[in-house]
């Protein structure tokens, strides 16, 4: 594996985005490197992020979302989202991907799901966990099994002083309790249909561990520990995006973590990131080629669109995708996405500790 990383990162950028550009190759250039180009194939997944409202304020969010926080999909904007499932090339989607902040808090989410639902497409449900004991959720646990929405719940750890750390003080507690809840209506436990996967991201600027080593760890703690059952852990890259960013930049670690991305670059995971098959719909209908592209206000294929501009998906297949260099988050090690690790085989030298 050979450095890339050429002299030291000159600080922030002038231009006022919250692209990073450093003294690093840039991410376009280690693609033609290797000889790769990323273009989308035909959209299988549309991922709603319906706002920016949550209940709780992590550290490291890439959405920056908070209980201040204001921005939120209309139902007028989630009736076209909808609207999108009904297009020609819609018959290749397989999954809507609901997210936020906490999706479960805006009044449309639940318009999304038996929307989804009604069209016989897997629905997921990105929850923070501790957003269902929040007033006015109490229902919440079994309009999702009722609808069979797969939860997907992010538990950076198992254990509550890494977890409080990260998302909050009491975070792990609630997040226990909210976790044996599901348990109890089927959620994780085999052959019940009701897929319940927990996410995994590190706590500072490392790489995450192999996600089957991991998984095995958090299966055996979770149950002996608290007697919770789950299916799969999906282990994250933090993208070094917005509040990660600059918490890396405030303790001057953003040129040591980047050099551990660049330098850990896979063109192995390239063929399977996930901007490959996915389309981003942000809470005001822009379109983006991910969630993290839709945070720094990098449009599908650097070209601004939204929502109702477009009358086929297949007006995505075969266009480029736009990269910066925080994609080096999505394709370090064994590459990363919103359904975790990328590939499983052996991981280069610069793996970094937990
Ligand atoms: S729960 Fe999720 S969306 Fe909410 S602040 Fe934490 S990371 Fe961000
Ligand atoms: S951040 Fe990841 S998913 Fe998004 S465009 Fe870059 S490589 Fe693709």
């Amino acid at each position: 594996m050979h450095a890339v990383l050429l002299q030291p990162h000159p600080g922030p950028t002038e231009s006022g985005t919250e692209l990073i550009e450093g003294a690093w190759l840039p991410f376009p250039l280690a693609l033609a490197r290797s000889g790769l180009t990323l273009r989308r194939r035909q959209v299988r997944t549309l991922q709603v992020n319906v706002g920016k409202l949550c209940n709780q304020a992590c550290r490291h969010c890439h959405v920056e979302a908070g209980p201040g926080r204001k921005e939120q999909m209309a139902p007028e904007t989630a009736a076209r989202a909808v609207a999108l499932l009904d297009l020609p090339g819609a018959e290749h989607l397989e999954t809507v991907d609901i997210t936020g902040g906490a999706p479960e808090l805006n009044p449309s989410f639940r318009y999304l799901v038996e929307e989804a639902r009604a069209r016989g497409l897997r629905a997921i449900d990105r929850c923070n966990l501790t957003v269902l004991f929040q007033p006015g959720q109490e229902d919440t646990p079994q309009f999702l099994r009722d609808h069979q929405v797969e939860v997907v719940a992010s538990l950076p750890c198992y254990s509550r002083e890494n977890v409080d750390q990260q998302r909050g003080r009491g975070v792990f507690d609630l997040s226990i309790r909210a976790l044996r809840l599901l348990n109890s209506l089927g959620y994780g436990k085999p052959d019940s249909g009701l897929a319940l996967n927990l996410v995994y991201n590190p706590l500072g600027p490392f790489l995450p561990p192999p996600q089957e080593e991991l998984q095995d760890d958090y299966r055996g703690r979770l149950l002996e520990d608290f007697d919770i059952e789950f299916n799969q852990l999906f282990t994250l890259t933090n993208m070094p995006i917005k509040r990660f960013l600059y918490d890396l930049r405030r303790k001057g670690r953003l040129e040591d973590y980047m050099t551990l991305l660049v330098n850990s670059f896979s063109p192995h995971t390239v063929e399977h990131l996930m901007c490959r098959e996915l389309i981003s719909i942000s809470w005001d209908g822009q379109i983006y080629d991910c969630d993290f592209n839709q945070m720094l206000e990098l449009p599908a294929g650097h070209e601004s669109r939204t929502i109702w501009d477009i009358e086929s998906l297949e007006e995505f297949t075969g266009k480029a995708i736009a990269v910066g260099d925080h994609c080096y988050g999505c394709t370090a090690g064994a590459g990363s996405s919103c359904g975790g690790q990328l590939r499983s085989s052996p991981l280069p030298a610069a793996q970094g500790e937990r």
